[in-house]
């Protein structure tokens, strides 16, 4: 059997744009570095198939232990389904040169129902523009399939002791939407594999297929030549606004100039951006939360307070993707004492132990955090004077996240070290499930809290200036 061109993934690339396909197969160096948040969260539904493979019980794995070994994946799931196997997991099939695994093929008298399992609560657009792929090449390479369906995690279930798979999982047949999709999923092969044989990539400018429905891994390469600072650097405007008005003016200066619908906020930031300098215009009510504070007997403390969110529930009472308090940190901003740190060790959900630690930790101080995200306690949020547009630095390019607040307040990370919250999270729940590096991953939580409860104190020392 010849080598597959085309995959599930390289397929769905040429759907979002043809230029990702080609650079994709031919210049995979041009590449951008996958952001640690992008990774974080590729990782975080990898063992959602294997629950639902409980559904279909004694299966066989079908699958390539190898890249290299696709085709033979593909030898050894037709082996399979002659020998009379019922259930595979894997299963490997190749047409037009287009190469899919399907999580779960069952037999059902002499057809088969294909199952592909996504680690979300919703089915999306691109899970249906997947399973009609997968639709399309199981067909042609001469399977007769009775259905198709997704299994997906249902929102609503409940964890009661052990996880009971047929209510964790909802499963949707989707074999009317995958025919009605194959005469599209037909012609995009054949165009895919044309457009492949060429000497050059397709001329394709910039535009929301960057960003939807994935971040684009070329965007480095192809925005190369977009001056900066730019309206892309405008977090305050949307990117289909953004593209509009990049389209219409070209830079910030000609904007700022002649578009009559920049409001006041999104003024300042294409300022500071042009300018390269921050904004600070502290509103009446924050000056008031401030004098109340500078007033206050009570000892001020920043705080950090780290969730995680586990695509299957982990404990009693709690549903997929609940967002669970793991950690705090907290840090009295007189300097008179050390960085009090917790992370809880997780054998019962740490979210009640969290919060009462923290009631009790917090009892006549005042908390300030950043992005606290919390009704529990009471925490003046810092992050609402950027929310406000009272505060904004450049370094904000594209959100206001603690990340970017990082940079503003120049604090640079060290090699290796967490840079967002999302990244804490993954680790942690690698360390629940006791990867070998948990010791290490650990030693990163323990240092970005600390760095995350400096950062707040840095804030708020440079707003009380
Ligand atoms: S960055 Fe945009 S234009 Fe370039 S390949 Fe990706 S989606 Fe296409």
């Amino acid at each position: 059997m010849e080598k597959h061109i085309l995959s599930k993934t390289t397929y769905i690339k040429g759907v979002q744009c043809m230029k990702q396909l080609y650079l994709t197969k031919k210049y995979p160096k041009l590449r951008d570095r996958l952001p640690a948040e992008r990774l974080a969260i590729f990782s975080r539904g990898t063992n959602v198939g294997i629950y639902a493979q409980d559904l279909f019980p004694g299966g066989i794995d079908a699958g390539p232990k190898h890249y290299t070994q696709y085709q033979k994946a593909v030898a050894r799931t037709k082996e399979l389904m002659e020998n009379g196997q019922e259930v595979i997991y894997e299963a490997a099939f190749q047409a037009n040169r287009t190469l899919i695994l399907l999580d779960i093929l069952l037999r059902n008298g002499d057809k088969w129902d294909a199952y592909e399992v996504k680690s979300s609560v919703k089915l999306s657009r691109t899970y249906y523009n997947d399973a009609a792929l997968q639709y399309n090449v199981i067909v042609n390479s001469g399977i007769a399939l009775n259905s198709f369906s997704l299994i997906y995690i249902n929102k609503d279930y409940k964890l009661d002791g052990d996880i009971n798979i047929q209510k964790l999982f909802i499963i949707t047949d989707v074999t009317q939407d995958c025919i009605k999709q194959q005469s599209f999923v037909k012609d995009k092969i054949g165009e895919e594999l044309l457009m492949l044989n060429q000497d050059e990539s397709p001329i394709i400018g910039i535009g929301k297929q960057c960003f939807e429905p994935y971040d684009c891994d070329f965007i480095g390469h192809c925005w190369k030549g977009i001056k900066r600072p730019s309206v892309f650097d405008i977090p305050s405007i949307d990117i289909s606004r953004q593209f509009v008005l990049y389209n219409k003016y070209g830079g910030l200066p000609n904007i700022l100039q002649n578009e009559k619908s920049i409001d006041e906020f999104e003024t300042i930031e294409m300022n500071c951006q042009i300018e390269k300098m921050p904004h600070l215009d502290l509103s009446e009510d924050t000056l008031n939360d401030f004098e109340e504070l500078y007033n206050s007997e009570n000892q001020k403390y920043a705080v950090k307070i780290l969730y995680f969110t586990p695509a299957l529930p982990l404990y009693s009472g709690t549903k997929p993707y609940q967002k669970i308090a793991f950690a705090y940190s907290l840090m009295p901003l007189d300097g008179s004492g050390n960085v009090e740190l917790f992370i809880a060790n997780g054998q019962n959900n740490p979210n009640e132990e969290i919060f009462d630690r923290l009631l009790n930790d917090s009892k006549n101080i005042d908390l300030l955090g950043y992005n606290i995200n919390t009704n529990y306690i009471e925490v003046l949020d810092l992050q609402q004077i950027v929310d406000n547009g009272e505060y904004y630095h450049p370094a904000m390019n594209t959100d206001y996240s603690n990340k970017l607040l990082s940079k503003a307040m120049d604090i640079r990370p060290q090699w290796g070290a967490i840079e967002s919250d999302i990244v804490a999270a993954q680790y942690y729940d690698e360390i629940l499930r006791g990867h070998k590096k948990s010791k290490e991953k650990l030693s990163l939580i323990k240092n970005y809290l600390q760095k995350e409860v400096e950062l707040v104190g840095k804030f708020f020392d440079y707003l009380s200036q």
